[in-house]
């Protein structure tokens, strides 16, 4: 029963967290990322919260990992920078992907609390983490805080790498999202393993409400696209079971061929920058999903271009379940 509570509040969160935080594009001196957190229906008139990081004064850094914050919650601020660089040095170790993370603790808005449709923006290239007065330790944060550290941001941290060379392919989205997915799960699988269950669990009901609907194919290449345009929008069903299938793909791989094929995957793949024409990167010459697949299939002697187009919707929920499996108790 309790398990059946956290999942549901997991879910309604996950779907929540999808249509509140998107990545918006826009020109600076290079392409930074700006974060949009919305609350309430997309396209209704919101108030507009604006956030940056010249309101805190301090930064800490760890590693790979850089927190910025006001002085009382110093604590925390180490606490949160500590756990991303070790999840950050658990995807290098384990993917082998070299992968960085800035995050800002901003107090919730007020305007959150009292209802209504809350737009908040943070104009710098940082991750907002929502901290509440009286959290001082890692140890006094809720769900959702645990969620967004041990999921969001290992997620956040890996696809920012791989957009870097791949986003320039709307196809590409199976490398970014499914290797993001895999990385989320094998961090909060490590430590925060009732967060790895539920995400499981989000994803399977996904994938399962398609199966109900009768679909039992999926095309990653055609339904699962990098999205265009940079305002915040909810999910299709059909883009929310992208995620599940594309961890699924990445999962199957590590299972029958080891670790290893993400890593040397990534090291065949990481040299190769693509040459971009405009700064928005819109026009690039270099790696795209083609040569993604092109490598996979080397390193695994699969024919992974075919197999993309057609997952097999009832064999991934399979897959999905082995990996819940793999979970260390609670
Ligand atoms: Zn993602």
């Amino acid at each position: 029963m309790r398990t059946l509570l956290i999942v549901v509040l997991l879910a309604a969160l996950v779907a929540g967290l999808a249509s509140v935080v998107t990545v918006e594009r826009y020109v600076e001196r290079r392409v930074t990322l700006a974060r949009y957190a919305e609350r309430g229906e997309a396209g209704q008139s919101s108030t507009v919260v604006r956030l940056s990081i010249a309101a805190l004064p301090h930064r800490w850094e760890s590693g790979r990992a850089v927190v910025y914050f006001a002085a009382p919650f110093e604590g925390l601020a180490k606490d949160v920078a500590q756990a991303l660089d070790q999840a950050l040095a658990l995807i290098k170790d384990q993917m082998g992907m070299d992968a960085a993370i800035e995050v800002a603790l901003f107090p919730e808005p007020p305007e959150w609390e009292e209802g209504g449709n809350v737009r908040v923006v943070v104009k710098e290239a940082v991750w907002p983490l929502f901290v509440e007065a009286s959290w001082r330790r890692l140890a006094d944060v809720d769900f959702g805080f645990v969620l967004f550290l041990y999921n969001t941001l290992p997620h956040e941290a890996v696809e920012g790498a791989v957009s870097r060379y791949l986003y320039h392919d709307r196809r590409a989205r199976w490398v970014g999202d499914g290797l993001a997915e895999y990385a989320g799960y094998l961090v909060s699988r490590r430590w925060a393993p009732s967060i790895a269950e539920a995400r499981l669990e989000n994803l399977r009901e996904h994938v399962a409400d398609l199966l109900g609907q009768g679909k039992g194919v999926y095309d990653l290449l055609q339904e699962f696209r990098v999205r265009a345009g940079d305002r915040p929008r909810p999910s299709t069903p059909v883009e929310a079971a992208g995620y599940g299938v594309s961890l699924a793909l990445w999962l199957d791989l590590t299972q029958r061929h080891g670790e290893g094929v993400i890593r040397a995957f990534w090291e065949r793949l990481s040299p190769q920058k693509p040459w971009c024409l405009i700064p928005p990167y819109l026009v690039c010459i270099g790696p795209d999903a083609e040569t993604a697949a092109r490598v996979l299939s080397e390193l695994t002697g699969e024919a992974i271009w075919a197999k993309l187009q057609r997952m097999d919707l009832q064999e991934v929920l399979e897959i999905l379940k082995r990996a819940a499996q793999e979970i260390p108790e609670g």
